[in-house]
C-alpha cells in the first residue's frame, strides 16, 4: 500500500546490513556472474577467505561451512562426539543443554532445544540429552555424567526471551569442561556476528568455547552457517567425516565476506556499540515510564523489553506505527534491528514503542 516500515527484527536477526545494501548487492551480482556453485570437490577462494576472516577475528582456528543455524549446531554436536571417541571415551555420547534454549529444528538441534513446545509431535527425541537450568551452575554440575560429551548453550538465549548468560555461569561451564575434557559448545547463531557489539557473544564474558555455531547474520540474508572449532577440537574433523553439498558455496561466502569486512574492518562493530548504548538509554526510559515494562535486557543491538504479561498484540500496535517488531517467549519484545540502524531511526523505534505501550495500557 506504499506504507514505509522500519524493520526492527531484520528477518530474525539476519539482515545485518539492512535490505538492499549496495555493497552486498554488488558482491552477489559480481560473484553470480563468475561462479555460483561448484561443490567442495574443489577449493573455493571466497570460502578460504571467509574461514580466514572468521578465525582471524575470533578465538577459533578452523571453519566448516553449511547452510543454516540448525546445521551449524548439528556439526557441533557431531564434532563433540567424535572428539570423545578419538580420545578413547567410548561411552561419551551424551549432551547437557539448557532449559528454555533454542537450537533449531533438525532432530539433533531440536533435541538439544530445551523447550517441549518445539518437540511436541516429533517424539521420540534423540537419546542422551539432559537439560539443566540456564545460569545455574549447580544444575549443570548435577546433569553432567561420565557419558556427557559436551555442554551446549547460547551465551545469550534468544528465542527464550533474550536472557544474557551470567559470566560466572559461563566460566563455571568452561571449568567443568576443562576438568572432564568435555567440549564446550556455544550456539552463537543469534548472538554472534556483531549483534552484541562484539564480534561474538562469548567476548563479553571472556569465556572461550571449544566449538561455536554461527548462521543468521553471517550471510546478511543469504543462507550460510558455520561450525567453528579451536585447538584440539579444530583437528577432529578430517576429510569425509562431515560434509554439505551447498555448504560454503561461492555465492554465500561472497556475501559473508562483505559482512565480515564491514564488521571487522569498516567500523560496524563500533557503530553497534555506540548506537546500542543510545537505544539502551531509550529503552531504560520506557522501563521507568510504564509499570507494564519490567526490564530491558540484552547487549549491543540484541534487546528484550520484558512486559509483565503476554502481549502478542504489541506486534500489531507497532506495525500500525510503522515498525516491524516481534515478541519472543510470549511477553518479550525482541529488538534485533539491522546493525546499520542510526540514532535517528532508534528515535522512530522508541516513539513507536512509547505509543504502543501507552495503548497497551
Ligand atoms: N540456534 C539459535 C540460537 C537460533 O536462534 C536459531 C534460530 O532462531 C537456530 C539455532 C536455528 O537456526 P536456523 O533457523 O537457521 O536453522
Amino acid at each position: 500500500d506504499g506504507k514505509k516500515y522500519l524493520d526492527l527484527i531484520s528477518g530474525i536477526a539476519v539482515n545485518t546490513l539492512g535490505h538492499n545494501h549496495p555493497r552486498l548487492v554488488q558482491a552477489l551480482a559480481d560473484q553470480a556472474a563468475r561462479l555460483i556453485h561448484v561443490s567442495n570437490l574443489y577449493g573455493i577462494t571466497p570460502q578460504i577467505e571467509l574461514a580466514e576472516a572468521l578465525t582471524t577475528n575470533s578465538c577459533m582456528d578452523k571453519a566448516f561451512f553449511c547452510n543454516s543455524g540448525s546445521e551449524a549446531v548439528e556439526g557441533a554436536l557431531k564434532l563433540a562426539r567424535l572428539y570423545a571417541r578419538q580420545k578413547g571415551y567410548e561411552n561419551r555420547s551424551g549432551y547437557v543443554s539448557m532449559k528454555n534454549s533454542f537450537h533449531g529444528r533438525t532432530m539433533g538441534a531440536l533435541t538439544a532445544t530445551g523447550q517441549k513446545k518445539y518437540q511436541q509431535g516429533f517424539e521420540p527425541m534423540l537419546s542422551g540429552f539432559t537439560y539443566a537450568d540456564y545460569n545455574d551452575l549447580a544444575s549443570v554440575e548435577a546433569a553432567v555424567t561420565d557419558e556427557t560429551s559436551a555442554i551446549v548453550l547460547e551465551p545469550i538465549q534468544g528465542e527464550g526471551g533474550v536472557i544474557p548468560g551470567d559470566p560466572d555461569f559461563l566460566a563455571g561451564c568452561r571449568r567443568l569442561c576443562d576438568e572432564r575434557d568435555m567440549t564446550l559448545i556455544f550456539d552463537e547463531v543469534q548472538c554472534g556476528m556483531g549483534r552484541t557489539g562484539a564480534g561474538f557473544g562469548y567476548e563479553a564474558s571472556g569465556v572461550e568455547p571449544d566449538v561455536m555455531a554461527l548462521a543468521k547474520g553471517l550471510g546478511g540474508g543469504v543462507s550460510i552457517g558455520a561450525t567453528l572449532a579451536r585447538g584440539a577440537h579444530g583437528k577432529v574433523f578430517g576429510p569425509g567425516h562431515h560434509a554439505s553439498t551447498f555448504g560454503g558455496n561461492p555465492l554465500a561466502c561472497s556475501a559473508a565476506l562483505v559482512i565480515c569486512d564491514e564488521l571487522f574492518n569498516k567500523g560496524l562493530l563500533e557503530h553497534v556499540r555506540a548506537v546500542g548504548a543510545y537505544l539502551k538509554r531509550g529503552l531504560d526510559g520506557l522501563v521507568g515510564k510504564y509499570d507494564s515494562v519490567v526490564e530491558a535486557r540484552g547487549r549491543g543491538l540484541m534487546w528484550g523489553l520484558v512486559i509483565n504479561r503476554d502481549c502478542p498484540e504489541l506486534v500489531g500496535l507497532l506495525a500500525a506505527r510503522g515498525v516491524l517488531g516481534n515478541v519472543a517467549a510470549g511477553r518479550v519484545v525482541r529488538i534485533a534491528p539491522p546493525l546499520i540502524i542510526t540514532e535517528a531511526e532508534c528515535d522512530v523505534v522508541l516513539e513507536a514503542l512509547d505509543g504502543a505501550l501507552s495503548e497497551l495500557g
